[in-house]
């Protein structure tokens, strides 16, 4: 038996994952995760869960970024040669083209996927000051 004061917080998993699809709070779900264009906030404005918690946690996040990247690209790769049979000189094109922008565009999912992921394993630090 747990504790009364061990007990932990309820993290559905639907509920976490959509807030991270709209780029919202994974923990309370009332404030946005993005400060400005490419800038994540620091901490939750709303329930004060801690987005930036130790130096190098963003890597987590450049590696959802760079693991879904190369997953689209694999997709897209698949879908131009076996579906449409285009000529493979061109889909290296259109793959290179993809690789360039997709991840730039995909910046603060990867952030948002990240958290949620952090906060369903092992829940979010509150920020202190
Ligand atoms: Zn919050």
């Amino acid at each position: 038996m747990i504790p009364f004061n061990m007990k932990k917080e309820p993290r559905p998993i639907r509920r976490t994952f959509r807030r991270a699809l709209r780029l919202l709070c994974p923990a309370c779900g009332e404030s946005s995760i993005v400060q400005k264009p490419f800038h994540v906030k620091h901490h939750c404005t709303y329930c004060r869960a801690l987005f930036k918690r130790e130096e190098g946690f963003f890597v987590g996040a450049i590696l959802m970024n760079v693991v879904t990247s190369e997953l689209i690209i694999l997709f897209v790769c698949f879908i131009a040669l076996l579906l449409f049979g285009a000529k493979y000189e061109n889909v290296l094109w259109v793959l290179f083209v993809v690789a360039l922008l997709f991840p730039v565009a995909f910046f603060h999912h990867s952030w948002s996927l990240w958290l949620a992921f952090d906060y369903l394993v092992e829940s979010l630090p509150k920020y202190e000051r």
